[in-house]
């Protein structure tokens, strides 16, 4: 029952009010019992008293005893004595109610105090401000509302937290080629480095970092957003790696890395945007061909597996640590940082290319058997229903 009560705010505030009257009632009762009694006996004492007088022929001024006469005094006296207890019951049973009130006020009042205090405090960028907030199973719409309020203020204090550290991360990305520009630019003027082809070549490297960087930073501000169209369509597994492949073909063979792929004709289509799922999987082959030494392989398979089909890329390349596994989707996370900044990376790819996934249905798993063991990654695009 009491906790029926507890449940509801306006079962709370219906109880509360009716506990405030019938404590003034019982109050009231009470007050009446405790003092009827001594107020009647007074007022009749004062009465035996005046009737003795009479009796012991001490005049009354005026004053004939009758039958009726000592009716009426005993009639005044009664009603005296009533309102006497009456008056000092009321007294008595409003203070109680009034305090009464007050402590349930105070029960009810205390939570929107909290929650007062603690948006003020939000407001003002304290985003680790929390509210009191008992089990809500037990609790009214006071306690539910503390606990969504205490939930805002964990994501506000998570997206202030991830803000604060993308700043830090931009600025410092921006900085490592600015400063090597900066280097390059100050050896040239005090003619330290000489004016050759390599070292404008260089120039150019650092520049194509920073203007690559910066793509990636406003592709990963639309892809997060949401701000972007996806023009699903049926599409060929078979043709999306292929145009991949083809695009990507002369860089392996630069390199001295072998791409092989088996994908079988007869797999099911898959529902994509063949632009966006393309940039996925071009991510996906550019960092194989990237973290595979000369002389190594990277596989890219097909299969389906209930309603996806699933793309693997597998390279024999250096691998993954297995605490960096969970994080390689993070954003600017490398796992090698000195490798792959030098090799131009951003740790931006990954994130993009596990956002457009999921923006299809899908998903991206990364695996891996250790440093130096190769690394799998797998693209599950929804089949066409
Ligand atoms: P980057 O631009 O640095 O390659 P990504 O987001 O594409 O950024 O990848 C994040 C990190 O994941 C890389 O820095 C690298 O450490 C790791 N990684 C990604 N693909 C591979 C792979 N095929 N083999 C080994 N490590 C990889």
């Amino acid at each position: 029952m009491i906790s029926w009560i507890r449940r509801s705010l306006s079962r709370k505030l219906f109880v509360s009010y009716l506990l405030v009257i019938a404590t003034g009632m019982v109050v009231l009762a009470l007050t009446v019992q405790v003092s009827g009694r001594p107020a009647f006996d007074r007022h009749l004492a004062a009465m035996a008293q005046m009737m003795g007088d009479v009796m012991m022929g001490r005049p009354m001024m005026g004053h004939m005893i009758t039958a009726q006469s000592l009716e009426a005094d005993l009639y005044i006296n009664f009603q005296s004595a009533l309102r006497e207890s009456l008056a000092l019951a009321t007294l008595v049973g409003v203070i109680i109610a009034v305090l009464a009130s007050l402590f349930m006020s105070q029960q009810i009042v205390a939570p929107l105090r909290h929650l007062l205090y603690a948006t003020r405090r939000i407001a003002a960028g304290h985003y680790s401000e929390r509210v009191p907030a008992p089990p809500t199973p037990a609790g009214d719409e006071l306690t539910e509302l503390a606990h969504s309020f205490n939930r805002m203020a964990e994501s506000l204090e998570k997206a202030e937290s991830l803000r604060r550290d993308l700043v830090a991360n931009v600025a410092h990305e921006l900085r490592t080629p600015l400063t090597s520009v900066k280097g390059y630019l100050e050896g040239l003027m005090d003619e330290v480095i000489p004016a050759t082809p390599e070292t404008y070549e260089r120039l150019h490297r650092e520049v194509n970092r920073l203007e690559r960087l910066i793509d990636d930073l406003l592709e990963l501000n639309r892809v997060e957003a949401g701000v972007y169209e996806l023009h699903r369509q049926p599409v060929s597994v078979q043709e999306l790696v292929r145009s991949a492949v083809e695009r990507l073909d002369l860089q392996f063979r630069e390199k001295g890395v072998r791409l092989t792929q088996q994908v079988p004709a007869d797999l099911p289509r898959v529902m994509v945007d063949v632009g966006r799922i393309g940039q996925v999987l071009m991510n996906l082959l550019g960092n194989a061909l990237q973290y595979t030494p000369a002389g190594g392989t990277v596989t890219i398979s097909a299969l389906q597996e209930k309603s996806y089909v699933l793309i693997r890329i597998v390279d024999t390349g250096v691998g993954i640590a297995p605490e960096d596994l969970p994080h390689i989707f993070e954003r600017f996370y490398r796992a090698d940082r000195s490798r792959s900044r030098s090799s131009g990376g951003s740790g931006i790819g990954l994130t993009i290319a596990k956002l457009l996934a999921e923006a299809h249905g899908g998903f991206i798993r990364a695996e891996s058997a250790g440093l130096g063991k190769g690394s799998t990654f797998t693209l599950g695009l929804p089949i066409v229903s």
